[in-house]
């Protein structure tokens, strides 16, 4: 067990994005695997834009992907007090001052300052000014005074890191209304909850030589500090809704396993230095090293994260993947809740044949033959494999079909390759035309098992009707 501490720190403002997972998914494979504590915080101060829908959307997105905490949920806004405890301290201590400009001044003051390339100072209220001003109740707005020289700090994803202060401006840490700013609250909070490793996204670089200074302002003990990769779109461009889902829910509701995804974030951005790509979440707890986070920005490849998904189903058990094929099925009113456990014996085989040529959870919605009659034939489908003599040939094999007493796998393929042999056929003038009956389709699993699965009945039943429906001319061979 390690004494270190870690925390997750989300905004409940949105959705809950991809970036944001990883982050939480890099905090809690290090406390997991090296025996460390990891709290949840959630960062509700501001109030125009938290909202409770996007906190459960985080809650349940990290619940879903097993991400777990220790302990209950800090709420930043619940620090308030410590906050201004903060601040009071630091205008004791002369670290902060008081500031009454307007917005023109402080523009001006801003302007001039980004052109001698320094940080901004602002004019700091007298004594006599703050008695004035809070005598007519205008209260002023806190700003940190950057202290002279630089700011370092031993990244440890990015190494040895240095700011020089004079181009920092000074910030403001209390609001004209008493709201903490960002800064200020995450300083305190992380130093209140015992924080001692502070492991985000690399969009918050600029932000650590202000928190540091602020801790060693407060007196207290730093951090340390790691800044993972940026993640990038295909187009090398900030990840962003222009590349399409960028949502932890999205990702769900396109039928991507949590594994699968856990595993895919994992690897945007750190490596396990032996090559391997597949990992279960445990797995992953495992091979975890500090050391295999990278400073290389990532890119987020749709296609790899596909493969990664097909990939995490193939390991699953029947048992496991059928509740969600099922919930693909139930979604597409091909099966009913309660069928699911009267019918557990036949999904379980649908569940096996497909499982080798699934991607998505959602791809399961393509064995829709095993529920209902196909709606349609492909067009395409039946121009390869439904020619003129098709019909002559399949009417004679329903017949077989129909005097065979049992219709298992071996059965049926016994029965179609005697009857292609009289014919003097190839077996696939009668395998792709029957299946384009069943299914709609000219691709799928094996045909004998698919058969037995279906059933005889069933299948002679599609057979009748197609030759009864489908067109015996226009394909000539
Ligand atoms: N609440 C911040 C965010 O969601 C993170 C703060 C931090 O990690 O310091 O970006």
């Amino acid at each position: 067990m390690s004494t270190e501490v870690l925390r997750f720190a989300p905004s409940p403002t949105g959705g809950f994005h991809v970036g944001n997972a990883r982050t939480a998914l890099y905090n809690y494979l290090y406390a997991r695997h090296y025996g460390a504590t990891l709290k949840l915080r959630v960062e509700d101060t501001d109030r125009d834009r938290n909202t409770d829908a996007a906190l459960d959307t985080i809650l349940d997105g990290l619940a879903w992907m097993g991400i777990e905490y220790d302990g209950e949920p800090v709420f930043q806004s619940k620090n308030e007090p410590a906050h201004r405890e903060a601040v009071d301290q630091l205008l004791t201590s002369g670290a902060a001052y008081r500031c009454y400009a307007d917005a023109q001044e402080l523009e001006e003051i801003r302007k001039q300052a980004q052109k001698d390339k320094r940080g901004a100072r602002f004019p700091a209220a007298t004594p006599k000014e703050v008695e004035q001003h809070v005598a007519n109740g205008v209260n002023p707005v806190v700003y940190f005074r950057i202290p002279p020289g630089e700011t370092t700090w031993n990244d440890r994803i990015r190494g040895g890191s240095q700011w020089d202060n004079d181009v920092i401006g000074d910030f403001v840490i209390q609001r004209s209304d008493g709201t903490p700013t960002y800064n200020l609250a995450v300083a305190v909070d992380d130093h209140n909850m015992g924080v001692t490793f502070v492991l985000r996204g690399a969009d918050h670089i600029s932000n650590t030589p202000k928190q540091i200074m602020l801790c060693r302002a407060l007196g207290w003990d730093v951090p340390q500090y790691g800044h993972s990769t940026l993640l990038l779109g295909s187009d090398g461009g900030k990840l962003g809704k222009r590349h399409g889902a960028t949502t932890v829910t999205e990702y769900r509701e396109q039928g991507y396993l949590s594994s699968a995804l856990f595993n895919f974030l994992a690897l945007l951005g750190w490596a396990p230095g032996d090559g391997r790509e597949v990992f279960s979440p445990d797995e992953l707890v495992e091979s975890f090293k500090a050391e295999g986070l990278l400073k290389k920005d990532a890119i987020f490849d749709e296609a790899k994260l596909l493969w990664l998904n097909g990939e995490h189903i193939r390991t699953m058990t029947g048992e496991a993947l059928l509740p969600m094929a099922a919930t693909a099925w139930v979604a597409s009113g091909l099966l009913e809740e309660r069928e699911l456990e009267s019918r557990k014996p036949e999904l379980l085989r649908i569940v096996a044949m497909m499982q080798p040529r699934v991607e998505r959870l959602s791809d399961f919605e393509h064995a829709r033959y095993f529920f209902v009659e196909p709606d349609h034939f492909d067009e395409k489908a039946l121009k390869k494999h439904w020619k003129t003599d098709t019909p002559d040939r399949l009417a004679q094999y329903v017949e077989r079909l129909r005097a065979l007493d049992e219709f298992d796998e071996g059965v049926v393929e016994g029965a179609t390759r005697t009857l292609a042999g009289e014919l003097g056929l190839s077996a696939s003038k009668l395998i792709h035309p029957t299946r384009l009956a069943l299914c709609g389709v000219s691709f799928g699993p094996g045909l004998f098992e698919l058969m037995e699965v279906m059933g005889k009945d069933t299948c002679l039943r599609r057979l009748d009707r197609a030759l009864a429906v489908l067109p015996t001319e226009q394909h000539v061979s």
